[in-house]
């Protein structure tokens, strides 16, 4: 069975008008799900419930928890910032953004099952610091919460950004394996991600990520996911997976310099539920992330939840729900197969050779420490 999280109640997670993270994007990537009929005896929808404060505390200050409580600017812990502004009632919003993962988790606890929180993936939070448009780390307490099953969990991070809070808050623990494929800090926010963050003490080796080149595309991606992702599988033998599915590493995202497509983001996906159904038993806690092109989000969303369920991406968006799209927008959704993109010749050679490169040093960094892994 496969459990989907989500609440209008969401919605309320809103930074304003100017703000790119729109919460539209949930409702409509919700409604393409129910208008699709993937809403059926495989697939239950699960209203979340806000997380207790007992739960936050698994991985976020009491102090912390207070200042979003107290709902006013406080730079000290990252709030009132253009990217994460305070607005009247942050703190509840916030509360059921993390609740979405933390039930998924406890679900995941009782039963074998896998489940997906369309509103979850705030990876850029802190234990003390809002950032990133996260204010709680939903992943971090998802998996926090999983521990209390489970000995060895696999974080997987597609999203265009680097998966910064949840590297670093399990930086030094062994028990939790991350991977982030992004773009390069050194182009884009939160400006680390890179080869040489293997992670540290009883942690170390178990923080693996690949800085990608700006205009990586599909052919890109899904080569350096190949050479290192199944390895890590077989390596770690993970009980759990929990996947970050941001969409915004696709080539129209406003705020990223990325060329995957949807056909690109639904085949990585695809390859994260076939390993997880070889490798650990199909125990897959999937989280939406970023994605900033309304046209895009619900339909690489929708095809998230195909893949769960073992289907193909539909090439089909049902009429209800296209109307709808373009009465809300103003636009049409792209959907899959969406066009194909071929960068410039001397641009693939810079591209191809700048992750040669990377790739080079992230396996020589990982066998120095597993000498087996790679
Ligand atoms: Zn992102």
């Amino acid at each position: 069975m496969i459990y989907l999280y989500y609440s209008d109640r969401s919605l309320n997670y809103n930074f304003g008008p100017e703000h790119p993270l729109n919460p539209i994007r949930l409702s409509l990537s919700y409604q393409l799900i129910e208008d699709s009929g993937m809403l059926d005896g495989r697939t239950q929808l699960i209203r979340p419930t806000p997380a207790s404060e007992e739960d936050l505390h698994l991985v976020h200050t009491l102090e912390y928890i207070e200042a979003v409580r107290r709902e006013e600017p406080d730079r000290a812990f990252g709030l009132g910032s253009d990217d994460t502004p305070v607005f009247p009632g942050i703190f509840d919003a916030s509360s059921i953004m993390a609740g979405g993962s933390i039930d998924a988790a406890k679900r995941m606890i009782e039963a074998d099952c896998s489940t997906f929180n369309l509103a979850g993936g705030l990876h850029h939070a802190f234990p003390t610091l809002a950032a990133g448009f996260c204010v709680f780390n939903d992943v971090a307490l998802a998996i926090c919460t999983l521990k209390k099953r489970f000995s060895r969990i696999l974080y997987l991070d597609i999203d265009a950004h680097h998966g910064d809070g949840v590297q670093q808050i399990f930086y030094e623990d062994g028990d939790v394996l991350t991977f982030s494929i992004h773009e390069s800090g050194n182009y884009l926010f939160p400006g680390t991600g890179f080869v040489d963050e293997a992670g540290s003490g009883p942690g170390l080796g178990y923080s693996v990520n690949v800085p990608m080149p700006m205009y990586a595309g599909d052919a890109d991606y899904l080569m350096a996911f190949e050479e290192i992702v199944p390895r890590l599988f077989e390596w770690y033998r993970p009980d759990v997976v929990v996947a970050e599915l941001g969409s915004d590493t696709h080539y129209s995202d406003p705020l990223t310099s990325l060329n995957v497509t949807l056909n690109g983001y639904a085949h990585m996906v695809g390859r994260i539920v076939e390993l997880t159904g070889r490798w650990a038993q199909g125990r897959l806690l999937a989280l939406g992330g970023g994605g900033y092109n309304m046209a895009v989000v619900p339909v690489a969303w929708a095809s998230v939840l195909r893949r769960m369920r073992g289907e193909d991406p539909a090439e089909y968006l049902p009429p209800s729900w296209v109307e709808l799209f373009s009465n809300v927008t103003g636009c049409m959704p792209l959907c899959i197969p969406d066009m194909e993109i071929t960068p410039g010749k001397e641009t693939q050679k810079r591209i191809s050779a700048e992750l040669a490169q990377t790739l080079k040093s992230l396996k020589a960094i990982h066998a120095h420490i597993h000498p087996h892994v790679f």
